[in-house]
């Protein structure tokens, strides 16, 4: 079985409101936000890590960075933004299905 909770999120087993969705990718308000505004852009095939990547794989993620920028003004983030990919332990990744952190909304601090 499969215990992911992105997973569960993708097929509806757990409801949460997909701001957008294709057959590839969803995009959903983080649960815990960092930023006034912050979201996730997620592939609907579990992988974890880019060092998993294939063509297929390649391919979602390359569709994520085609959709997002087209939503721009739909999510307030029109003024900026800022993307994270968290990676393994020291990257501080908790949920081990790969993710596209988008922060904005307003004037993010340094690192
Ligand atoms: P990361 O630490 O990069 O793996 O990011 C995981 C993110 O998922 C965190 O920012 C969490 O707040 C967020 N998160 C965990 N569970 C949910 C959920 N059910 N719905 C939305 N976001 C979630
Ligand atoms: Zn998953």
């Amino acid at each position: 079985m499969n215990d992911c909770i992105f997973c569960k999120i993708a097929s509806g087993v757990i409801p949460s409101p997909k701001l957008y969705e294709d057959d590839k990718i969803f995009i959903i308000k983080d649960i815990e936000p960092k930023a006034k505004l912050h979201y996730l852009c997620i592939p609907k095939i579990h992988f974890a890590l880019l060092t998993e990547m294939d063509e297929v794989k390649a391919e979602l993620v390359k569709h994520c960075f085609q959709v997002i920028p087209t939503l721009e003004e739909q999510l307030g983030l029109q003024e900026g933004y800022r993307m994270i990919i968290n990676q393994g332990k020291n990257g501080g990744q908790t949920v081990p299905h790969l993710h596209i952190h988008l922060l904005g909304g307003e004037v993010l601090g340094d690192f």
